[in-house]
């Protein structure tokens, strides 16, 4: 089956493509892009003005909680969310019940995937067994068995001696360690953000330093090892200028961050609800000055993905005081809409840029296939609506959780589609759009 959709803007930054051109998909693959494309037995979709039509986004940090803690989210329902929200592809974390530090595991989570059949998933398997952060886990099996990258996020690896260890290995099978970057001597049993909010709710605080830290530390690793390090969910300028630091010096280090760590700043502690659990994340909200720095990152090129940090909780879980709340929000339906209010339409970055963000880079740092609409890549396609007018309703998510700060915000830009294989398995009733 041919499809060929037509007339919309094209922004593919790996092919160096940004103007009106065709798509055509044949069967699950992208066969040509290009202008003005023979209709020749296609069903032509009219991409309608205004629209922009992107390589699949992947969101390279989510939590889809199964097995083991299914009451959040299971595989499927993480994976409807990300398709809603216009990721095609997402690579999920180990710290399951059980743990993912094993071929059976990373099985189990790509059995439930296959089931699905929504976005691909891409288990991340564990650094060390049970993410004890005692023994190397068996890096080979993990990878064998699917696993794109190794992480004991939750935590970070225990110590520099295990990440050499884990860098060596994970360089070996070509994978990337993703460090969840954070000194918990300085962390302690801090919630939020050091400084003014936290100090006048009472609330113990976590230092930008006890992040820095350890992307310090990774650099280093990374710079002996000679292997690809990733930095998860990066919050603090000075984590920033660490990581700036490194690139500068050639060392093999990429860094993510999340959407609420260049929207939210720690204020949200105190108003409009004080003590609000969905303000409470890891690494948490941080002042101003940090905010700014990540999107300084963002328009200067330093920060290489956008990923959501995707962590759902069940309504019970958050609704307790602030100090026994888990850490984390969902993300992944709001992520897209957070990004073009907040980079395209502030103008602090332009569309190519955004695409490079939320799917080039991912793909490159993961090795996977995706981040472009060459001939023969999977027909993997988000499109998006930038003017579309968003209202974010949190009890209309499709995750299973709706752990968000972002309840009733209205922003502006959205997905209009998303395609996985070249199947359409999101449309926004919102936008007209024949026939996909
Ligand atoms: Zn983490």
């Amino acid at each position: 089956m041919k499809r060929l959709l037509k007339g919309g803007r094209v922004v593919d930054p790996a092919n160096r493509i940004d103007g009106i051109h065709d798509v055509l998909i044949d069967g699950d693959r992208i066969a040509r892009v290009g202008r003005d494309l023979p209709v020749d037995g296609a069903t032509v979709v009219e991409i309608p003005d205004g629209l922009i039509v992107c390589p699949g986004f992947i969101d390279m940090h989510v939590h889809l909680r199964e097995p083991g803690q299914e009451h959040k989210e299971t595989v499927a329902t993480g994976t409807a969310s990300a398709v809603a929200g216009g990721f095609t592809a997402v690579a999920c974390m180990p710290n399951t019940t059980p743990v993912n530090d094993g071929a059976n595991v990373t099985a189990y989570i790509l059995a439930r995937a296959a089931e699905a059949n929504l976005a691909r998933v891409y288990p991340i398997g564990a650094v060390s067994r049970g993410s004890k952060g005692e023994l190397l886990a068996d890096i080979a099996d993990l990878k064998k068995a699917g696993c794109v990258a190794i992480t004991d996020d939750g935590h970070p690896v225990s110590t520099a001696l295990l990440l050499r260890r884990a860098l060596e290995y994970a360089g070996m099978f070509g994978m990337v360690v993703i460090e969840h970057c954070e000194d918990q001597t300085l962390k302690g049993d801090g919630v939020a953000h050091e400084g003014f909010h936290a100090s006048s709710l009472g609330l113990r605080g976590i230092p930008g330093a006890a992040e820095a830290l350890h992307v310090e530390r990774g650099a280093l690793m990374s710079e002996l090892t000679g292997s690809a390090f990733h930095v998860a969910h990066m919050s603090a300028r000075s984590s920033l200028r660490s990581a700036r630091k490194a690139k500068e010096a050639g060392i093999r280090l990429t860094c993510e961050v999340c959407p609420h760590h260049f929207t939210l700043t720690d204020a949200l502690l105190g108003a409009p609800i004080p003590y609000d659990t969905n303000t409470k994340m890891n690494p948490p909200l941080r002042e101003e000055a940090d905010r700014d720095a990540m999107l300084a990152g963002i328009a200067d090129g330093t920060v290489d993905a956008i990923a959501t940090d995707h962590a759902p909780h069940h309504y019970d879980e958050k609704k307790v005081e602030f100090d026994r709340a888990p850490f984390g929000i969902v993300g992944l339906e709001t992520a897209v809409s957070l990004s073009l209010d907040r980079l395209i339409h502030t103008g602090l970055i332009r569309l190519p840029r955004l695409v490079e963000l939320l799917s080039v880079n991912p793909a490159r740092i993961l090795g996977v296939a995706g981040g472009s609409l060459s001939e023969g890549a999977p027909a993997d396609v988000t499109i998006i609506a930038p003017d579309l007018e968003v209202r974010i309703d949190a009890s209309r998510l499709r995750s299973k959780s709706k752990n968000t700060p972002f309840d009733g915000w209205e922003l502006r830009g959205g997905v209009a589609a998303t395609l996985v294989g070249g199947r359409t398995l999101f449309r926004n009733e919102g936008v007209r759009l024949n026939s996909l």
